[in-house]
């Protein structure tokens, strides 16, 4: 098939449909999109709500809970155990189809009187202040974490015990302010190191013991500033860094920002054993383009975010998903396409059902074939009316599109997309029928952080029970009692920030989805390399040549 370039219909940008794009379109039946990648994913977004934690009561029991769904939203919240018990039956709910009426609006219907889990996840103990929790253990206001044990503060991590404030790692222990690390002890304020034990502030290290501000060393130890010492020299020198000033960490924290835009070497992405790919922090994928964050995954296309996929095409937060595409958070299935938390076979249009097959526009699901809107029809009255409806939503223009904005889960400006699209502004969101918070959360019921003494030595675990104010997002927050001590113990200034901020910061890094134009530094060819030239990065290397100098 021909390349197509087309206008979207959102930003009104030109925008490429590629011929390989087209075969994977066609092969899962999917419409070719009528607005851009960047269009696309930040509806997908709509659907991933990022959230602020809350307390809040069950609609079912009236039992306490802590999520991160908005206020007052438009369906009601279960606790996750009742929402997987049989003590309600989303079938009660189901619609009579009204072909004079829009689909989309039918399924708001829907959606609006089906409840929601109050957390995602399954199998972990004392995570209540978490989401998207899996597998893990007395972890404590952080989302995205699999098999973790104390892990608080945190994001996008796996297999990591006793650490705060880590970003997108897996294997840490006893670490602090990482992102992008891995198989790592005692690492801190870290970025895209392995394999280190005992240091501070490394920039793409391997394999490095006892090291302090370095950048792209590979098996060294009692390095500062990429400089050998001695190890009596090393000690005496890092006695004189005074980790528990939060002025004087700062300026340790300016002093790694300047070497990463000076001296460190780049490589033009971050992606690890990818074959014929194109994207970023991509692991061992195969045919891969213009994926990012992805892994495991063979010939996936325009994604963010996901693994174990294979033929699928316009996604985000998916995974175990095969010919399927226009998804967002689905997290399992074959043929299914414009849904949502969904893991179903050949379905369109679901949002939150699980292990379903042959359904169309159905809400909250479970083991179940052959639904639309809800409602049970035999194999026969299913395909016809399901044929009926696609017709109409064809003449109405509905059909193709993904789920609209007004079925987002919650407002926009608390989804997921603050990471990816931070610039996104009401205006375009009130423009595509979505929702906006202008619920003001700030707080003036505290002290200002930027009042604590500077040294950590200075203060005491009474802390704790102090109502601190952010500077940034005005959130009122407090420093937890396990954070105190782990700080005192490493002896590392508090944080001033509100939590939440101190995560999106560091998530913001690895989400760039936009490449920019560089000379390799090396060899000073053309490359195109996923650092906004605003992080002034002055020594982007091509894979082949970072390889050769840096491996
Ligand atoms: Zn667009
Ligand atoms: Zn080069």
């Amino acid at each position: 098939m021909q390349p197509e370039t087309k206008i979207c219909q959102n930003c009104k940008n030109e925008f490429e449909i590629i011929s390989e794009d087209f075969i994977l379109y066609e092969k899962i039946g999917l419409q070719a999109p009528k607005v851009c990648f960047e269009c696309r994913s930040k509806n997908y977004f709509a659907f991933w709500p990022f959230g602020k934690f809350r307390k809040s009561k069950s609609d079912l029991s009236g039992d306490g809970l802590i999520t991160v769904l908005p206020n007052n939203p438009r369906y009601p919240i279960y606790k996750s155990e009742e929402w997987w018990s049989d003590k309600w039956d989303p079938i009660d709910s189901g619609q009579e189809y009204d072909p004079s009426r829009s689909f989309f609006e039918q399924l708001k219907e829907l959606q609006e009187k089906i409840p929601r889990p109050h957390q995602t996840g399954e199998s972990s103990i004392n995570c209540d202040w978490c989401d998207d929790i899996w597998d893990s253990k007395n972890c404590y206001l952080s989302r995205s974490l699999s098999r973790c044990e104390n892990t608080n503060y945190s994001y996008r991590v796996l297999n990591t015990k006793d650490s705060f404030d880590i970003v997108l790692s897996f294997n840490l222990q006893n670490s602090y302010d990482c992102l992008s690390c891995h198989n790592s002890y005692n690492l801190n304020f870290s970025e895209s190191s392995r394999d280190c034990v005992d240091s501070y502030f490394l920039f793409d290290c391997r394999n490095c013991q006892n090291c302090f501000m370095c950048f792209n060393l590979r098996n060294k130890s009692y390095c500062i500033l990429n400089k050998q010492y001695s190890k009596e020299e090393y000690f005496s020198e890092l006695k004189k860094i005074k980790f528990d000033s939060y002025g004087y960490l700062l300026s340790l924290k300016e002093k790694f920002v300047e070497i990463l835009k000076s001296n460190a070497i780049h490589k033009e992405n971050h992606n690890i054993n990818v074959l014929n790919s194109k994207g970023n922090y991509l692991k061992d994928c195969e045919n891969c383009v213009n994926v990012f964050s992805w892994e495991n995954s063979q010939n996936c296309r325009n994604s963010l975010r996901g693994l174990l996929s294979k033929d699928c095409i316009d996604q985000l937060g998916t995974w175990h998903t095969e010919v399927s595409g226009d998804n967002s958070c689905v997290t399992g299935g074959y043929d299914i396409k414009h849904s949502s938390w969904s893991d179903a076979r050949y379905s369109e249009y679901l949002d939150l059902c699980y292990e379903v097959e042959y359904c169309f526009g159905c809400i909250g699901l479970r083991n179940k074939k052959h639904c639309i809107l809800n409602k049970q029809y035999t194999k026969e009255e299913y395909e016809n009316l399901k044929s009926k409806i696609i017709e109409n939503m064809k003449s109405k223009g509905e059909y193709g599109d993904f789920l609209p904005y007004f079925m987002g889960l919650c407002p926009y400006n608390f989804s997921t997309a603050i990471i990816y699209f931070p610039e996104l502004q009401k205006s375009e969101i009130d423009r595509l029928n979505g929702y906006w918070s202008s619920e003001d959360l700030s707080s003036s019921e505290g002290d200002n952080s930027m009042g604590l003494p500077d040294s950590i030595f200075e203060t005491n675990i009474s802390i704790s029970d102090k109502a601190l104010i952010c500077p940034e997002s005005h959130y009122r927050f407090n420093i937890s009692k396990a954070e105190y001590d782990f700080h005192k113990r490493k002896g590392f200034a508090l944080p001033r920030l509100h939590f939440d901020l101190r995560v999106i910061k560091k998530a913001r890094k690895a989400s760039v989805i936009k490449s920019f134009l560089y000379k390799c530094f090396f060899c000073k060819k053309d490359i195109m390399a996923y650092y906004p030239y605003e992080w002034g990065y002055k020594n982007i290397a091509c894979e082949e040549c970072y390889k050769i100098n840096i491996n």
